[in-house]
This record gives C-alpha cells, sequence and structure tokens, in this order.
C-alpha cells in the first residue's frame, strides 16, 4: 500500500499513544538497522530495550521457526509441559542465586510486576507497597499505582491504596517508609525512564537489610537493566544483592513478547493453593516466545555481550564529549547524556532523527537522550552514532 494513505490508515485505525507519534514506516529491520522506503536508520534505542541480540539474529529466528514447525500455544498456562518454556526456566535457575529457581511466565512487563505484587501479598499478607519516586513499572492498575508522578496516574484514580515512595540513593527514608506492614519493595536498580540511573551498593544494601528485618519482599524490576543491557546478564550481580522476586521482560523475549517473575519455589508455589489457580493466564510463556527468550539468552552469553557493554560503554563516554553535554549517566548500554535543556534535548532529538539516528527521550528526564542500541554494535557504529549526535548539538 502506498506509505501516504498507510500512514493515514496507522492514524486514523491504530489506538494512538500521544499526538506526536514517530510514524516511521519500517520496511526491515537487520542488526542494529532499520529500513524505511527510502531512508536507514540506526537503531540507538532498540524498541526500548528489547532488541539486545540485534533485529533479525539468526539463532533467534532459527529457533522460532524450529518452534513454529512443533506447536504454538497448546494450553493455557501452566498446565502441560513445555520443552521451550522448561528449558529457559532450567537455565535462568542455573545462572541465577539459588533462591531464584521458580520461573512463573506471563507476557509483558507489567503482568509480571502485577504477578510480583500479588505474590507478595500471598506471602505477607500484607497490601502495603514501597516503590521510587520517578520508577516506571507499567501500566496496569497495580503497576499504575506504583508510579509516584501524578501527571500520569491522576486521571486513573481510584488507584491501589497504601503505596509509598523514597527516593533512590537516599537512606534516610528507608526505615520510615519500609516497615512491618509492606508486603514488598519494587526496586530498580538501575532506574530506567528516571533517565538510567545506577543505585548506590550502599543504598541496595540497606534496603535489602531493612526487608530482611520487616519481612518485606525485595523485588528488583529488571526489566530494562536485565538480559545483558547494563553490561552483566542482571543488574543484581554488579550488586551482589539478591531480591526475592527478579521482574523480567522487553529484551527477554529476544523479540517476541515475554515477561516473568522469579522467585523461590517455597513461596512461589503459594499461587497453587487457596485460593487454586491463585494466578493465571493464557498466553503466558508461549512456546515461540520461550524458543526465542533462550535463543537470545545463549546468544548473549556464547558472544559475551555484557562483557561487550561496558567495554562500549567506554567508547560512547570517551567519544561523546562536548560543551553541552553536562554528564553520561547509566551503565552498559543504557546510557543518558544529559543535555540539561529540555527544548534543545528534544531539537537535538529531532534533528538526529532526520539524520537517520534513531534516538530518543525519558519519561521523567526530558532534558536526557537515551542512548540503548542493540548489544550487538561495534565500535564503527559507535563512532558513527557519536559523530551524528555531535553534529547535532
Ligand atoms: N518496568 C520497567 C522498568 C519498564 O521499563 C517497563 C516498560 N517500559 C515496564 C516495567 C512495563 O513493561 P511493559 O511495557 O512490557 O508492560
Amino acid at each position: 500500500m502506498h506509505t501516504n494513505s498507510l500512514n493515514r490508515l496507522f492514524l486514523k485505525h491504530v489506538g494512538q499513544t500521544s499526538a506526536a507519534p514517530l510514524a516511521l514506516e519500517i520496511l526491515r529491520a537487520e542488526g542494529i538497522y532499520m529500513y524505511s522506503k527510502n531512508k536507514t536508520y540506526l537503531d540507538c534505542i532498540s524498541g526500548i530495550g528489547v532488541s539486545n541480540v540485534g533485529h533479525g539474529n539468526k539463532q533467534v529466528m532459527e529457533a522460532i521457526k524450529n518452534q513454529l514447525d512443533q506447536y504454538m500455544h497448546l494450553m493455557v498456562y501452566g498446565e502441560m509441559v513445555q520443552e521451550p518454556q522448561v528449558m529457559l526456566a532450567t537455565h535462568l535457575a542455573t545462572l541465577l542465586p539459588e533462591s531464584l529457581n521458580s520461573v512463573y511466565f506471563v507476557n509483558s512487563g507489567s503482568e509480571a510486576i502485577e504477578g510480583a505484587m500479588k505474590l507478595a501479598k500471598r506471602v505477607t499478607g500484607r497490601h502495603h507497597f514501597t516503590a521510587q519516586y520517578l520508577a516506571y513499572h507499567g501500566g496496569t492498575h497495580g503497576a499504575l499505582s506504583l508510579m509516584s508522578d501524578a501527571y500520569f496516574s491522576q486521571k486513573f484514580i481510584p488507584l491501589l491504596p497504601g503505596i509509598s515512595f523514597i527516593h533512590q540513593n537516599d537512606l534516610s527514608e528507608i526505615d520510615s517508609k519500609i516497615t512491618e506492614a509492606t508486603a514488598a519493595v519494587f526496586i530498580e536498580p538501575i532506574m530506567g525512564e528516571k533517565g538510567y540511573m545506577p543505585s548506590d551498593l550502599i543504598y541496595l544494601k540497606a534496603i535489602r537489610k531493612r526487608c530482611n528485618e520487616t519481612g518485606a519482599l525485595l523485588v528488583f524490576d529488571e526489566i530494562q537493566s536485565g538480559y545483558g543491557r547494563c553490561g552483566g546478564l542482571f543488574a543484581l550481580q554488579h550488586y551482589g544483592i539478591t531480591p526475592d522476586i527478579l521482574v523480567l521482560a522487553k529484551g527477554f523475549g529476544g523479540g517476541m513478547p515475554l515477561g516473568c517473575f522469579i522467585a523461590d519455589k517455597k513461596i512461589m508455589d503459594l499461587f497453587q493453593d487457596n485460593p487454586v489457580l491463585g494466578h493465571i493466564n493464557t498466553f503466558g510463556g508461549h512456546p515461540v516466545s520461550c524458543a526465542a527468550s533462550l535463543a537470545a539468552l545463549n546468544f548473549i552469553i556464547d558472544n559475551d555481550l555484557p562483557q561487550k557493554a561496558l567495554k562500549n560503554e567506554q567508547l560512547f563516554r570517551a567519544l561523546l564529549v562536548h560543551p553541552n553535554i553536562m554528564e553520561i549517566s547509566g551503565k552498559g548500554l543504557m546510557l543518558a547524556i544529559d543535555l540539561v535543556d529540555k527544548n534543545y534535548c528534544r531539537k537535538v532529538i529531532d534533528n538526529c532523527v532526520k539524520s537517520g539516528l534513531l534516538i530518543d527521550w525519558f519519561l521523567y528526564s526530558e532534558n536526557k537522550i537515551r542512548l540503548a542500541p542493540p548489544l550487538i554494535i561495534d565500535n564503527e557504529a559507535i563512532e558513527k552514532i557519536s559523530g551524528i549526535i555531535l553534529e547535532n548539538l
């Protein structure tokens, strides 16, 4: 169909999320590139932290095709023994700390957060939660309740009651905001939409300690930082801190929709009984998504992508030096360039997109540019990306 009419139909019939969608029509994507009819784009956002192993990754495509030949949906989640699910859960359990040994599969990040909230309620018998100011955990009602920014949540009230907020890296609030009434504390170890802000070790340690004292569960949302993006397979390895529940999505699906929350089987099994079917979903852990996820995981490990992300972080930091860049925050290939001024930042982003570089802003840090390319990126592409950004400053 002609591009103009497709664009018009997109705006008319596809539900919109803002008045200014990117509205690029991409015909094909491969590696770190997206191709429209007349233009090639260097993808520096990975579909917001999804395409960690690159677009059209051969191993992932192969795994998907093989699984398509076997079966797609068989039965609602949790009933049948499906090899891709079992192999993925088992592999994750071998890579994670011993207590993170039971994987509950869902379809998205928001759903995984909902599952983690429900599990924490079951485990503790409590219903208060603590989350971080300017964290993002998803768009469903439970996840939205964990959002501190009233602009995004106030039109959807009533939300869940009993939510407290703490500021990242502020030790002074931990004792008063995490108490014997708290079911769980939701933490992004490297905060995403706040503008790729890593936590201090001392802060995460203090939260872990306070959770142990009060019986609150510690939940790490590694939906953006996981699967190699932060320069470790998971951020929890950078910190050496084990949460009670780990939440994954985005890059976890290798480009397919998939989410999960991972906990100790001892607590996960609470969903089995009283009520039976305490948390259910139809498509969670779709066999094609799990096959893609397992192939992506193997690809990340075999190609040392977390280590490469750390090296590439250093190259970006060395190249992106300019008087208008105040700071580069983040870790691995989740980096944020602070340009201080929101309007200037928006102009730079728009001009970069016009120059064929797909970059983006953050929900809560509109003065920052998001750099999150596929982890397969090489030095030459990093030099090219940095060059385009510098030219547009
Ligand atoms: N948590 C974090 C840290 C996220 O970045 C996101 C998505 N941006 C979510 C949760 C929600 O995931 P989803 O969009 O798959 O529901």
